[in-house]
């Protein structure tokens, strides 16, 4: 080995080094990144209002609402925990309400509520498709994308100072 040959070599496991330290700090960075991100959802999550929740604090039956019968005809009428006989065609209707995705923007639904066992009124089905009817979970979900709706400002049950619980 001559002299320029050893220099090169050794040139370039220097440069492997470096390129091996960077790797490293790359890997640390991310991984730092990946933990704020764990921590502030995690904050997120915990502190999270309540407000969300699908119960209902007033009760349907107080409010003037929006039905749609499945021929598509709407009337507005009190609220009912149990549907409503279509004033045309006597089919039952349900409640419509619109809700907000962050990603797809409104989303029109047909909504059925029920009475959990502690007597409060909750949206207990959804339907986003004519027909196409599933159960509620603790919150109301895009069927495109998972994110949590929001219930539009014309969601009857978000009137009232904003203070109430909404579907
Ligand atoms: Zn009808
Ligand atoms: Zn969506």
């Amino acid at each position: 080995m001559t002299d320029t040959e050893i220099r090169v070599e050794t040139m370039e496991s220097h440069r492997v080094d470096v390129a091996e330290q960077q790797r490293k700090t790359t890997v640390y960075s991310f991984s730092a990144a990946a933990a704020v991100c764990i921590v502030v959802i995690g904050v997120w999550w915990m502190t999270r209002p309540a407000a969300s929740r699908v119960a209902v604090q007033r009760s349907i039956t107080s409010m003037q609402v929006t039905w749609q019968c499945p021929d598509g005809t709407t009337f507005e009428d009190r609220g009912s925990i149990i549907g409503k006989a279509c004033p045309h065609g006597n089919r039952r209707a349900d409640v419509r309400v619109t809700y907000v995705c962050p990603r797809h923007g409104d989303r029109a639904a047909l909504v059925r509520y029920a009475r959990s066992l502690n007597g409060q009124e909750r949206v207990a089905e959804v339907s986003f498709r004519h027909g196409v009817w599933r159960p509620v979970g603790q919150y109301l979900r895009c069927p495109d994308c998972g994110a949590r709706l929001i219930p539009k400002e014309a969601d009857p049950f978000a009137a009232g100072g904003g203070s109430l619980r909404s579907p």
